[in-house]
């Protein structure tokens, strides 16, 4: 098994209205991910989880241009293409992006659902049973984002599915890519919703899909 999620952040809040050029803190974009991960690091010292867990904390993800393809994810594409071990695998992948805003829904990212939809969808049932009903089944505009995942699904054929935060819409959560992606934004329930689930799916029955 496979969890990741990117530890940079992006050096511009260039979606804000303001402060375009200042460097954001990203608690969400970024640092939600891997807090939820270095938590899952101290309970696999407490106890073991059903299969082994590799986390991989990926860099270089947010300092890409939207106009230049495949400029993003970049920690991911070097990874994928020169794996830690040669002809690396997993069974399938997590990958954690924006999981700790106020209020955030996780709906069924586009790519996620084409490469790791069984998974994908035991994961968002044993989220739903659990009450954390903000993991939502449809994609009302089949958003699909080309983030870290895209790479891991394209590039090493692990099934890998996306958990952000987006609006129904499709479009990312209000605080993307601006200065108000900070400590004000992080809701610990919403962290708790994610990681509760993970913690659920790792220890319980990672492969009932
Ligand atoms: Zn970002």
């Amino acid at each position: 098994m496979l969890v990741l999620a990117h530890w940079d952040t992006r050096p511009w809040g260039d979606q804000d209205a303001f402060n375009k050029k200042t460097l954001i803190d990203g608690a969400d974009d970024g640092g939600s991910g891997i807090g939820v991960m270095i938590e899952l690091a101290r309970q696999f010292k407490l106890k073991h989880p059903a299969v082994g867990v590799d986390l991989l904390f990926n860099d270089v993800e947010d300092y890409g241009v939207s106009e230049v393809e495949d400029s993003y994810c970049l920690g991911t594409q070097y990874w994928a293409k020169n794996p830690h071990v040669k002809g690396y695998k997993a069974n399938y992948g997590i990958l954690l992006d924006m999981v700790g805003g106020r209020g955030s829904q996780f709906f069924m990212e586009g790519f996620s659902k084409r490469d790791a939809y069984q998974p994908m969808k035991m994961f968002w049932d044993v989220a739903n049973q659990l009450g954390y009903s903000q993991f939502r089944y449809e994609n009302p505009q089949d958003a699909a984002i080309t983030d870290d995942h895209y790479y891991v699904n394209t590039l090493t054929g692990i099934p890998t599915f996306d958990i952000i935060a987006l609006q129904p819409n499709g479009s990312f959560v209000p605080h993307w890519h601006t200065a108000n992606d900070n400590m004000q934004i992080i809701d610990k329930n919403t962290l708790k919703a994610v990681g509760q689930t993970l913690m659920q799916v790792l220890y319980v029955n990672p492969m009932a899909y």
